[in-house]
């Protein structure tokens, strides 16, 4: 059942947390609905889920047309690799794009977000393990890129997202984890202007202490637990919560 299983990844999240001294309310759990019908989307907001993450714009378009409506308290993520000619419809749909990884679509989701009138926010990818196979920016790419976003008015970037390795073991994953959080660190401590949160004012601040770059989106089904060890507060969860035993 759906609330089983979201209250076990619910459990498994707080005792991450535990773990590491941290509190749970600092971890945002997106859940990844991919693939997953309206209806079941429809039960998991009526359980309390109000982060839904989408990878594909076709399908988050069918999606939010149907839902958005109702379910207005809902923030939607896209946490997958957005091409610049759709980017009008992602600033139309989503509160937090999770994959910016150039300037020019930095530059072309500027442009849409203007057109709208809306402040977007976003989150910059990084290819931490540098996997030829994977989207995001190089590590040493990222500080520049930050700077040169700070430039464009209707972006606010709010941190860094990636996608660790495949591996047979969630362990193997925490160099990666720790190197993203150790990017955004670096990145913070040469920064000398503030980038705002990307919650609304309606929302309390995912984590404001710094007033930089706060938001780590990091950690799946298969290792979300290690990234909140290493420092997450997006972790980003499909299967573990739609489909437990294909895990
Ligand atoms: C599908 C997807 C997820 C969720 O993965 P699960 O293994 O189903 O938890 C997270 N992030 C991205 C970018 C995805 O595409």
């Amino acid at each position: 059942m759906l609330s089983d299983n979201l209250e076990k990844v619910k459990a498994r999240i707080q005792a991450a947390c535990k773990r590491v001294g941290r509190n749970p309310d600092e971890i945002t759990l997106v859940c990844v609905t991919k693939g997953v019908g309206v209806e079941k989307i429809r039960e998991i907001i009526g359980l309390g889920i109000l982060d839904i993450g989408e990878n594909r714009i076709q399908e988050a378009r069918l999606k939010y047309d149907l839902l958005a409506g109702i379910e207005r308290r809902v923030r939607w993520h896209l946490v997958g690799h957005l091409q610049k000619n759709k980017a009008k419809y992602a600033v139309r749909i989503f509160d937090l794009i999770h994959s910016v990884d150039s300037w020019e679509l930095a530059c072309v989701i500027n442009r849409e977000a203007a057109k709208i009138g809306k402040p977007q926010a976003i989150l910059i990818e990084v290819n931490i393990s540098g996997e030829t196979t994977k989207f995001g920016l190089k590590p040493q790419d990222t500080l520049p890129l930050t700077r040169e976003i700070l430039n464009l008015g209707n972006l606010k970037l709010s941190g860094l997202m990636t996608i660790a390795p495949i591996v047979d073991n969630p362990e193997k994953a925490r160099p990666y984890f720790r190197m993203l959080r150790e990017l955004r660190d670096k990145i913070n401590q040469q920064l000398t202007t503030s980038p705002s949160t990307w919650l609304g004012a309606s929302h309390p601040p995912l984590d404001l202490a710094r007033g930089k770059l706060s938001a780590l989106s990091m950690g799946m089904s298969q290792d979300f637990e290690v990234a909140i060890e290493e420092g997450a507060n997006l972790v980003r969860i499909g299967r573990a919560i739609f489909n437990p035993r294909n895990q």
